[in-house]
């Protein structure tokens, strides 16, 4: 090992593709050192705020994240937000290098009439709500209706109609916010429809996801039989995975009626989402050409009392200096390096992206961990053959008065939230207040 570390690298967001960025670049450059930046004062981005908390084994990962963090050359900067703390500008005179990798932290809309009414919600405000993001705290989304309507069919509308589903003694045991539980031991909902305008040969859930649906107590899933209509001829053309999924679909449609539960999961395929009144929702009925769903002049009208939309994620530019594809919701980018004229090509050196915000919001844990490393590489690749100049000295951040969570100050809200789970019998009890993870923190 080299002694006096010479290379500064900084890495924006503290979700899983920077640390698994980190580990790869802490790994192979002896002679550098890591400091991530993350915008809230507790890290793991969506592991913590998006994974479901009937997950747990997905959340391993944090235990991975951990040792990284505890690498004698990597910093921890919580609770400083590019864009307001801190500008890219001045990352970029203090680092030879920036990673970005912030995420997606909105969501996309349906962009239809009424879609501001107060029932129509986006999933991922629902799924921050029961994870215990700061300032999500507040959505007190409405379940005193008996029917829900998600609009789209990807496994964060499985996520959450499985939460809305799923008998409440499942859930205590878990890290739901003591408020969702609350709110959800109230909750009168008893029939959660899963629509997407396409078929079942194309639904986005996978079928870990799907069986976990099938096994909940108490629900009766319905199909709706003319979905399937000549599906079983086309089985022999699909590949392994789509294939084994649409069996499960088909067997459970046999199965359907044998059981009777008081609450119903009933995924609609082949439905657009058309308007918005209170109370309801209407779709167009569509029509495949060539996988694509076009409309036809056919209506339908679901009881909605509640509506989420859960169409994916969006991510933001949050500083002028970065290169955004608005219409892509994602930084322009080849291969992780990002570009300074996208007409040209031309890359801006020392400037990368990685995560969800350099791919777009679609991908799971290990496809985002597959993605950073290979960007963490190209970063170590860049250095190693000096296609990135690294001979002048490079400061690193300057916190300067800043109320800065390091890891210790981390491991501080860990343990307090440790504890407080404990005496529930759960893993955790988060805290989703900032002034108080930082009072926690002792900053
Ligand atoms: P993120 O996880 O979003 O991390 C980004 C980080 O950047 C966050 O910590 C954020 O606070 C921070 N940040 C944002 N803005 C700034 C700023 N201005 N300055 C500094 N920091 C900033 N995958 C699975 O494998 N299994 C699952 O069960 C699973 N469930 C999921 C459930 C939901 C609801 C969602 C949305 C995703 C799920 N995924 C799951 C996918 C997985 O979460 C993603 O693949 C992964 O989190 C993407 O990592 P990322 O680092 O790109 O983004």
């Amino acid at each position: 090992q080299s002694a006096t570390p010479t290379k500064r690298i900084c890495i924006v967001g503290a979700g899983p593709a920077g640390f698994y960025a980190a580990q790869l670049i802490l790994k192979q450059l002896d002679n550098c050192v890591v400091d991530v930046v993350e915008k809230l004062p507790v890290p793991f981005g969506l592991v913590r705020f998006g994974v479901a908390p009937d997950h747990p084994e997905v959340k391993n990962v944090i235990n991975t994240f951990t040792k990284t963090a505890e690498h004698p050359r990597l910093r921890y900067y919580g609770n400083i937000s590019l864009g307001t703390d801190v500008s890219l500008r001045e990352l970029r005179d203090r680092y030879h290098a920036v990673l970005l990798t912030y995420g997606a932290d909105q969501d996309r809309q349906l962009e239809l009439e009424n879609e501001q009414l107060d029932n129509v919600i986006s999933a991922r405000k629902f799924v921050a709500w029961y994870n215990g993001l700061p300032g999500a705290e507040n959505l007190a989304p409405d379940l005193s209706g008996r029917d829900v309507t998600i609009v789209g069919q990807g496994n964060v509308a499985v996520d959450v109609a499985r939460m809305l589903l799923s008998p409440l003694d499942a859930l205590k045991t878990t890290d739901t916010t003591e408020y969702a539980l609350e709110a959800l031991s109230r909750s009168q909902v008893e029939r959660v429809h899963l629509v997407g305008r396409r078929g079942p040969l194309q639904a986005a859930f996978t079928i870990k996801e799907l069986r976990e649906m099938l096994k909940l107590p108490n629900v009766d899933t319905r199909w709706r039989t003319e979905d399937f209509s000549g599906i079983d001829m086309q089985l022999d053309k699909l590949q392994r995975p789509r294939k084994r999924l649409t069996e499960l679909m088909l067997k459970s449609l046999k199965e359907q009626g044998r059981s009777s539960g008081s609450k119903q999961f009933l995924p609609i395929f082949l439905r657009a989402p058309k308007a918005i009144a209170p109370g309801e929702m209407e779709f167009s009925v569509t029509e495949l050409h060539q996988e694509a769903a076009v409309p036809t002049s056919s209506t339908e009208r679901l009881p909605s009392h509640l509506i989420l939309r859960s169409i994916g994620y969006k991510s933001t530019c949050v500083d002028t200096g970065i290169k955004f594809d608005t219409r892509r919701g994602r930084v322009h980018n080849i291969d992780g390096r990002i570009l300074k004229d996208d007409a040209t090509g031309e890359v801006d050196p020392g400037l990368y992206v990685a995560g969800w915000l350099g791919t777009g919001p679609t991908g799971v844990i290990v496809t985002t961990m597959n993605g950073a490393f290979a960007v963490a590489k190209t970063i170590c690749d860049d250095i190693n053959t000096n296609a990135l100049d690294t001979s002048s000295v490079k400061p690193g951040y300057d916190a300067d008065g800043k109320r800065v969570v390091t890891w210790d100050g981390w491991q501080r809200i860990n343990d307090v939230e440790s504890a407080a789970g404990k005496t529930k019998g759960k893993p955790r009890e988060k805290i989703v207040n900032i002034e108080e993870m930082l009072r926690v923190a002792g900053v």
